[in-house]
């Protein structure tokens, strides 16, 4: 993708004498290919851009004024023929009636094309350094960014531009980037490809003998008494303290991720379904389902307002490729151990997802890795961890 910007230039008077010759020596440059062009065609040759290409040093002892033209802007007049030649035969496919390409009258070539090399712009000073012509004043009226590819000197009426064309800095991330991928599980919350594995908090099946003691008493209780009031009010609060529990605990870790990574890279849980997650007969189930959404939910706004990129990825084959040399390799649910047939790469099952996640996520290939122990995190630890600053709860 190129991107163009004009700028108004203001050569002085040496300066723009020194412009007018340089268009005035391609407009000759031009006219002399096109010509060599033609008397060869007559002759029965047919000759190429490069062969047109390789004249120009020796056409330097017929016109010395060459010289004073930089040598890559001179390449770009022959460029340019030949891109007229390539429109020109376009227009006769299409049946457009055109005669010869026309050579170019005093005054009619107006550009000046440096390409690649040949010129510098120092955007603090405002000036415009183009090799055999000087310095010239460049008023930018807009900040020039990405990597400028070419600088076009163009003469309209008596005024000069410089039209700049960038292309915007390659977006791959460096080495300081620091990138995650992230499977979120039933046997741990989630898996890292740091080798972290946290362990999944089960608030509710904890406080599950609780909550069931309670329910029986509340449905002897009598209908309308102080005790079954209390009994209700009691069942709340063990429901709140597990929601708050909950909350305090994705919060923390969403929060973790954040603040150690630029690049976070989950599955697509809409997508995925949460099908292939767990158990299905689990009783609390639906629980986890919501905390997965919840975290990802939280890892996304989180996310944002601290500039990191979270990208969310299509979970097919992620359990099953071998994030070492790609190969599917079948597994069942109650397999948690990769174990690869064709590369010998073993590693725990949930922790081979997680890397070809981060690998979806960055477009990049598979690769090897030495396997090692993965490091446990409790829920304990992650509730340790700081809160953040000013808590937006989503409860
Ligand atoms: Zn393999």
């Amino acid at each position: 993708m190129v991107i163009s910007y004009k700028y108004r230039i203001y050569p002085n008077k040496a300066t723009e004498q020194k412009l007018n010759e340089a268009l005035d020596t391609c407009r000759w440059l031009y006219d002399r290919l096109l010509q060599e062009m033609n008397e060869a065609k007559e002759s029965g040759i047919a000759l190429g851009k490069l062969d047109t290409q390789n004249m120009i040093p020796s056409l330097k002892l017929v016109n010395p004024n060459l010289r004073k033209v930089y040598s890559k802007a001179l390449q770009m007049v022959n460029y340019t023929l030949w891109s007229n030649i390539k429109s020109l035969s376009a227009s006769k496919k299409n049946g457009r009636k055109i005669g010869h390409l026309r050579f170019k009258g005093k005054g009619w070539y107006k550009t000046i094309n440096y390409n690649q090399s040949g010129f510098k712009i120092d955007q603090d000073h405002s000036l415009l350094h183009l090799s055999k012509i000087g310095d010239i004043k460049i008023k930018l009226h807009r900040k020039i960014e990405g990597t400028i590819k070419a600088v076009l000197i163009k003469k309209s009426g008596k005024e000069w531009y410089a039209v700049v064309q960038t292309e915007p800095e390659p977006s791959m991330p460096d080495p300081e980037t620091r990138t995650v991928g992230l499977d979120v599980g039933l046997k741990s919350f989630a898996v890292d490809t740091d080798g972290k594995s946290v362990e999944n908090p089960r608030f509710a099946e904890r406080a599950a003998t609780k909550v069931k003691n309670i329910q029986r008493r509340l449905s002897r209780a009598k209908k309308g008494s102080n005790n079954r009031q209390k009994l209700r009010d009691k069942l709340d609060k063990v429901h709140e303290r597990i929601n708050n529990r909950r909350s305090d605990f994705l919060h923390k870790l969403s929060r973790y991720y954040v603040n150690n990574y630029d690049i976070i890279c989950v599955e697509d849980l809409d997508v995925k379904g949460l099908k292939e997650k767990g158990h299905n007969k689990s009783m609390h189930r639906n629980i986890h389902d919501a905390s997965w959404s919840k975290f990802i939910f939280m890892l996304s706004y989180k996310a944002e307002s601290a500039g990191r990129k979270l990208i969310k990825v299509d979970p097919r084959d992620t359990t099953q490729r071998c994030s070492a040399c790609g190969s599917i390799v079948k597994k069942e649910l109650c397999d948690r151990v990769h174990e690869c047939p064709y590369c010998g790469f073993s590693c725990d099952r949930d922790y081979n997802a997680s890397r070809n996640i981060l690998f979806a996520g960055m477009e990049q290939p598979v690769a090897p890795i030495e396997p090692k122990p993965l490091h446990h995190i409790s829920v304990m630890q992650v509730l340790a961890m700081k809160w953040e600053a000013a808590p937006l709860r989503t409860r």
